[in-house]
């Protein structure tokens, strides 16, 4: 059994932090020791763990993986969002934190962001807590 987050995008290149929501989840799962998998069912959306303290730190992966890979170059995939597959796969669609009396470990300033690149759009985050 998963717990689903629905989550709604405003731009098409979009880090939202979603620690909150996340943690909402393993609340009401009532786990308190276990370790906690993060999904992204999307092939143009990711999911990452950064800092979420200075919101500079999420424009600067937008932008820098804008600078990396532009929407207008060439691609074999026409789709017209070629750009948001490879951020997508470099980025990654699943972590994995671990929870401890009831509390997500995390070092200093982490955060969970989920990564649009193809927004805006409805999308879900999937969230599997396994108890110790
Ligand atoms: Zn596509």
């Amino acid at each position: 059994m998963f717990y689903r987050i629905e989550i709604h995008t405003h731009h098409r290149n979009e880090l939202l932090d979603i620690t909150e929501e996340v943690i909402k989840v393993i609340k009401k799962s009532n786990v308190k020791n276990g370790t906690v998998i993060i999904f992204v069912p999307h092939t143009t959306a990711a999911i990452t763990i950064n800092e979420n303290y200075d919101p500079s730190v999420g424009r600067d992966i937008i932008d820098s993986l804008a600078r990396l890979l532009p929407k207008s170059v060439p691609y074999a995939h026409t789709e017209g969002n070629a750009d948001a597959h490879i951020k997508a796969a470099l980025i990654g669609s699943t972590r994995t934190v671990f929870l401890e009396n009831g509390e997500v470990v995390f070092g200093t300033w982490q955060g969970i962001f989920f990564c649009e690149f193809d927004g805006p759009r409805r999308r879900e985050v999937l969230v599997k807590i396994i108890p110790d």
